[in-house]
């Protein structure tokens, strides 16, 4: 029986973390400071709190100053944006990342509009996806979660040029912005979603799937192509009694069965997940570099 390289997405993270720190120290002794990160949470969602914990975590680790800014899930959209301003404005602060989704009363888009384009390390503003989305020009930053997939393949020797991608799902944060970085590296890609008959047959052309959909193990051995790579971006929370909080997270990938078929496979947890917080810190540590070299 066949089975898929792992993707270790957890130890390639840690080979990146380790080589930003050293970074860091250079730069920190070239011009006596270390770049900054902003983490913005506005009120208390269960999982917003704890990504937002991680990536504060994951900055000090690597010698990257955090600047913690927790707000009340009552704050108005003008204060939020006068927070954003403020940031834009310190110059120890190199990275902007306001924690998504945000209450429902604040227009999520007009305050990612205000990030500064130079700070906006997730790479979410129109300008930054604007940019990645047009021919010979590049953005300031790359979104994290897709840059992690990229990096997921070019890490384990995948090359993308010239391959058929499928990527399932759309959404600003990943779908669209994957598909985007995938046609950059010159693969030819299609870009699947809720109203795309028949799926099985489309992934089973692609000699690289990205699955980001949040539907639990909804994409099956016998829809992948033989030694294809199978990235998946799916963090799924399913119930899970034996498990301390009563979940598990689930990828969007039948791992087990893709396991059988895949090439390469990701795994959830330790596939995408942490390299997407490696690549967090990646997009500070280039922007405070291009800030002091200038
Ligand atoms: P969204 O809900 O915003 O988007 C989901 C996309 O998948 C939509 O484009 C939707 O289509 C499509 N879709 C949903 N169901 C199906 C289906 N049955 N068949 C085909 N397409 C489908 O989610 P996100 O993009 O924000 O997140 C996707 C997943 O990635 C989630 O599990 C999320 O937790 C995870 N995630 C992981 C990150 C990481 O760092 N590892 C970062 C961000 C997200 P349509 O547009 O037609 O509605």
């Amino acid at each position: 029986e066949k089975k898929a390289c792992i993707i270790d997405g957890k130890a390639i993270a840690q080979t990146i973390r380790s080589e930003i720190s050293t970074e860091v120290k250079l730069l920190s002794e070239k011009y006596g400071k270390v770049p900054g990160l902003a983490v913005v949470l506005v009120g208390s969602r269960e999982d917003s709190q704890s990504y937002v914990n991680l990536k504060r975590k994951a900055c000090v680790e690597v010698g990257i100053k955090s600047f913690n800014v927790d707000i009340p899930e009552q704050v108005s959209e003008a204060e939020l944006i006068a927070k954003v301003h403020e940031l834009n404005a310190n110059p120890d602060v190199h990275g902007i990342l306001v924690q998504l989704p945000l209450p429902s009363h604040i227009g999520e888009e007009n305050v990612m509009n205000e990030i500064s384009i130079e700070k906006d390390v997730d790479g979410l503003h129109p300008m930054n996806i604007g940019k990645l989305a047009m021919k010979g020009r590049d953005p300031l930053f790359q979104p994290c979660g897709p840059k992690a997939c990229l990096e997921l393949l070019s890490r384990s020797g995948i090359s993308v040029k010239g391959k058929k991608a499928v990527v399932v799902g759309r959404s600003n944060i990943v779908g669209l912005p994957v598909s985007l970085l995938l046609l950059k590296a010159d693969a030819t890609v299609t870009i699947a979603h809720s109203h795309t008959p028949g799926l099985e047959s489309i992934i089973r052309e692609a000699d690289i799937v990205i699955a980001a959909t949040g539907n639990a193990h909804m994409i099956k051995g016998d829809w992948v192509k033989l030694s294809a790579a199978v990235i998946d971006v799916g963090t799924n929370a399913v119930a899970d009694p034996s498990h301390r909080t009563g979940y598990r997270p689930a990828g969007d990938v039948d791992f087990d069965q893709v396991c059988k078929v895949a090439g390469w496979v990701t795994p959830v947890p330790g596939g995408v997940g942490p390299m997407t917080i490696a690549m967090l810190l990646k997009n500070t540590l280039d922007g405070a570099k291009r800030k002091m070299e200038q």
